[in-house]
């Protein structure tokens, strides 16, 4: 695990979320990004090397929906940059974590990316990135 690449957070209404972090936080903004696999639309501040990411969903069964349906939003997952996805992948099962997926899927900017399950991880949801 490298660094924090970013901070999720699932909102209900992203025009005003992110008026919120540019306007009020002065967060430097990147731009938007939807993600077809996650069925999300995600709006990106960079952060020193790190990037807080708000995320709404783009579809009624997109996993964020499901999520915000239940938590009304907030704090979604944090991400961790890792050299090799398929070797920590493989590292993690081996020390017993709980993975949402066998095969990285497509992240934000060609990345790939694979999901820990929040009861490995203290009730957080996990993401792991490997950048291109
Ligand atoms: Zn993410």
């Amino acid at each position: 695990m490298k660094k924090i690449d970013h901070i999720a957070i699932a909102v209900q209404n992203l025009d005003e979320a992110e008026a919120a972090y540019k306007d009020v936080l002065d967060l430097k903004w990147h731009g938007r990004e939807e993600v077809a696999t996650q069925k999300v639309l995600t709006s990106i501040f960079e952060v020193g090397e790190s990037r807080v990411e708000l995320i709404q969903p783009t579809a009624a069964d997109s996993p964020i929906a499901v999520f915000l349906e239940k938590k009304g939003g907030g704090l979604h997952h944090i991400c961790f940059e890792v050299d090799d996805i398929e070797t920590e992948m493989a590292r993690l099962k081996e020390e017993g974590a709980r993975l949402l997926n066998e095969t990285p899927t497509a992240g934000v900017g060609g990345s790939k990316v694979a999901f820990l399950h929040p009861k490995s991880c203290g009730g957080v949801l996990v993401e792991i990135v490997e950048k291109p």
